[in-house]
């Protein structure tokens, strides 16, 4: 098992590591969570267009008070995804961040949770869109000890049932 383990912590690695190199398309964000146990690990990258409406350096008051509200929600937040309630899962950290390059910007949302009854998790619904209306679809990789799936969730439904 406990080599199992470590392989699975390993896709988690690489999978983040090739994300950071590719383009990210407007309109769609990814998300990345891996369960081991009763921990949930989450990473997010949502296009800087979709959260704030620019991808450049924030240079007037009104463009640094957008990014500050937005990295606001992307960390106090906690309802950015949502487990089942039987699961009893509460987020024990989140942290938004903000990274540029030449051509594009994104935020990232890095985050834990803990469930209480992980064995009851079965289906969770993406809360991002509620606050990013400009969001259309969010592409999301599982990995558990069991392997990677891999789902597709709009802003009309915004669900995943895992049943
Ligand atoms: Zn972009």
């Amino acid at each position: 098992m406990r080599q199992l383990i470590t392989f699975v912590t390993l896709i988690v690695l690489s999978a983040t590591a090739n994300a950071s190199k590719e383009d990210h398309l407007h309109g769609q964000a990814v998300l990345e969570m891996s369960i081991e146990g009763d921990t949930i690990n989450y990473l997010m990258e949502i296009p800087g267009e979709n959260v704030v409406g620019f991808e450049k350096k924030p240079e007037t008051t009104a463009e640094k008070d957008a990014v500050k509200e937005a990295s606001d929600i992307l960390t106090n937040n906690k309802e950015l995804i949502s487990l089942n309630y039987e699961a009893g899962c509460n987020v024990t950290a989140q942290k938004g961040s903000l990274h540029i390059d030449d051509e594009h910007m994104e935020f990232e949302v890095e985050g834990e949770m803990k469930c209480g009854s992980p064995s009851s998790f079965e289906s969770f619904e993406i809360g991002l869109f509620k606050f990013f209306p400009s969001l259309t679809q969010v592409n999301i990789e599982m990995i558990t000890a069991n392997g990677m799936s891999e789902y597709s969730v709009t802003k009309e439904s915004p669900f995943v049932d895992l049943k």
